[in-house]
């Protein structure tokens, strides 16, 4: 609109400048015709006057009884009184100059002076010449008026017009201040002219005729164009300067305005963006400023402590949600936060609701930087980490239970390995004490004799032994030790007690040790434990398998910083439908299992931060694997 209403106010003011420069140029023309229109008809008027003055000089001179006396006085008094004429002649009839006022010599007659001289007695009246030159005077010309006495003619009354007296005394300097005027011949050549100014540039004429003397003669008036125009155009130019001044600062503005516009859309965009963003958050943010009151929470925020946000804004410590039973320690970390102490990887902290709930809160203070680059407070953002607690300390005591259970659990399977592990040596020791007893009663004893057996007998006591005190350890242990374990060796141990069973079944047992020596850090009876469970899920797993093929292998290698445990069986493998169940508590497909041992196995190895897996063994039958993080040695 501004620059619509603009260009209009140039163009009105075009229009306007243009028809007061048409009017003015009319105007100028109109006073121009009107001035020259004056000029002739002055000059019309005085050179009529003359030709009248000079008929009645001729007329009285021909009444006169002394017409050359009446001539010279008449003539002095025409020449003095008014300034028609610049001369008056008096010639006879054949034309020579017979009396001349003012005094002059007598010329030879022009070629135009005759002709009009033959005019004007032809025609008896007066009669007007072209133009000629004159010495001494320049351009003139002549009004011949005849004379006659008693009806024939004796002279002619000659009147001589210079035209630059004609302009000098006719054209007032009034005139001759605005135009230049110009008397021209048939021919356009000028014969005089007057201006009172110099013509920079000649502006628009006119040209009326000149009659008397006619012949052709003609008045031209040129118009003056000066300073005025000069001014008007100076005065435009600076209208038209200042309007299109006036139009770029207007296009500069729009042009800022537009660009305002766009940031500010560009601005309403983002911070529209950014309050999605926070109001889309679940962390709670809250700024503080540098006193620690609160200048800005998000929704988030005021979900988590249940008051609004008008409510917490302004706000300066104790805050509202600060827990009552642990207001000191909060003000403490609250003291840490503002003085830039508060821990980098966050801190938690015990708050409250509205509704008078506790929870526990996980915060990430950061340093509230402004657009000046200056730190002006706080920035938290507030993690309510009361279900993960819960969670956590659900899953510490599932795991709790579960070592619980499964130590029963693995105290009964315990009991009846042990059942069968003391059966072995018990009875071995029966039959060397039958052996010993043998001897004594025979003749010829040699009490030497006894000592093999004997020594035997102990080392199956010793055995048994062992076997107690692992059932004992194990059931009076509370919590898993970690103590340095030689895996080979742990292994061989466990092969030991399975030993007896495999036999029983049919099964050969192949163990493969670790070429070097290879250090854990376990528990090594719970560590026994998933060996066990593993390699009697392995022997019970052979139950169909042809005699031949019954075999067990147990083999312990290590590869990139893991010990790998690996027991082998040729039984029916793991069908792919219950491969996901396999290690959920209680999930078994035998008639008198109890479910628990491959789901304690992995939560064994995995309090060892170690893996257990199965795959299927080429061949037939199942691989189960499990690894231990290695002890750097
Ligand atoms: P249980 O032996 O008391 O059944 P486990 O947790 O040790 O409990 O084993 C769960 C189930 O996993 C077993 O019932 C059996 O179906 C399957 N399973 C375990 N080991 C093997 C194996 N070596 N080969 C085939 N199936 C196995």
């Amino acid at each position: 609109m501004p620059i619509v209403a603009m260009v209009l106010v140039v163009m009105l003011l075009g229009v306007l400048l243009w028809l007061l420069n048409r009017n003015e140029v009319e105007e100028s023309r109109l006073s121009l015709i009107k001035d020259i229109l004056w000029v002739e008809q002055n000059i019309h008027f005085h050179l009529t006057t003359g030709e009248e003055k000079l008929g009645q000089l001729a007329t009285e001179m021909s009444r006169a009884e002394l017409p050359s006396e009446t001539f010279e006085v008449q003539a002095r008094a025409m020449i003095a009184n008014s300034a028609e004429f610049d001369r008056v002649l008096l010639r006879d009839a054949e034309g020579g100059q017979a009396a001349a006022i003012p005094p002059a010599d007598g010329e030879p007659i022009s070629q135009a002076a005759r002709e009009a001289f033959i005019l004007a007695k032809s025609i008896g009246r007066a009669a007007w010449s072209a133009p000629f030159v004159m010495a001494g005077r320049g351009q003139v010309f002549e009004v011949h008026v005849p004379l006659f006495r008693h009806q024939s003619f004796v002279g002619m009354l000659v009147g001589v017009v210079s035209v630059d007296s004609l302009l000098t005394h006719h054209v007032p300097w009034w005139v001759a201040e605005r135009y230049k005027i110009e008397i021209i011949d048939g021919n356009g050549t000028t014969l005089g002219a007057k201006t009172l100014v110099e013509l920079a540039e000649p502006g628009p004429s006119h040209q009326v005729r000149l009659e008397p003397p006619g012949q052709g003669l003609a008045l031209v008036a040129t118009v003056y164009t000066g300073e005025t125009n000069l001014a008007r155009n100076l005065l435009a130019a600076a209208i038209f300067g200042l309007a299109l001044l006036s139009l770029s600062s207007l296009w500069l503005v729009r042009r800022h305005v537009h660009r305002r516009l766009a940031a500010e859309l560009a601005l309403r965009n983002e911070h529209a963006f950014r309050k999605a963003m926070e109001d889309s958050l679940t962390v709670g943010m809250r700024a503080r400023d540098l006193s620690g009151r609160i200048t800005y929470v998000n929704r988030a925020f005021c979900r988590m402590v249940g008051w609004s946000e008008d409510e917490l804004v302004g706000q300066s410590p104790p805050m509202p949600y600060w827990s009552p039973d642990a207001l000191e320690a909060t003000m403490e970390m609250h003291d840490r936060v503002m003085a830039g102490d508060a821990p980098a990887q966050g801190f938690e902290i015990q708050f409250r609701r509205f509704c008078g709930e506790k929870f526990w809160a996980l915060i990430y203070e950061a340093p509230l930087i402004d657009a000046h680059g200056r730190h002006s407070g706080w920035m938290a953002s507030v993690l309510d980490i009361t279900e993960r607690k819960l969670a956590e300390e659900m899953a510490r005591q599932q795991q709790e239970k579960l070592q619980r259970t499964g130590r029963l659990i693995t105290m009964g399977e315990m009991a009846s390995t042990l059942a069968h592990e003391l059966n072995q040596p018990l009875s071995a020791i029966a039959s060397y004490n039958a052996g010993c007893l043998n001897r004594l009663g025979a003749a010829g004893f040699d009490p030497e004799e006894l000592r093999p057996a004997l020594t035997k007998l102990g080392v199956q006591a010793q055995r048994a032994g062992q076997i107690i005190r692992r059932v004992h350890d194990f059931v009076r242990k509370s919590e898993p030790q970690l103590e340095p374990c030689p895996l080979n060796k742990v292994i061989e141990d466990t092969v030991g007690f399975i030993e007896f069973d495999a036999q029983r079944r049919g099964v050969t047992l192949q163990v493969k040790l670790a070429a070097g020596d290879i250090q854990v850090s376990a528990d090594r009876i719970l560590l026994e434990q998933v060996v066990l469970n593993l390699a009697r899920n392995g022997l019970e797993a052979m139950g169909h398998t042809p005699s031949r093929q019954r075999k067990l292998s147990i083999t312990v290698s290590a590869a990139e910083g893991q010990a790998i445990v690996a027991v082998a069986d040729h039984g029916q493998g793991v069908a792919p439908e219950i491969a996901e169940n396999l290690f959920q508590a209680f999930f078994t497909t035998k008639d008198e299992g109890m479910g628990m041992g491959l789901n304690i196995c992995r939560s064994i190895v995995e309090y060892h931060q170690g893996r257990l897996w199965f795959e299927p063994n080429t061949g037939g039958g199942a691989v189960f694997r499990f690894s231990l993080p290695m002890r750097a040695t």
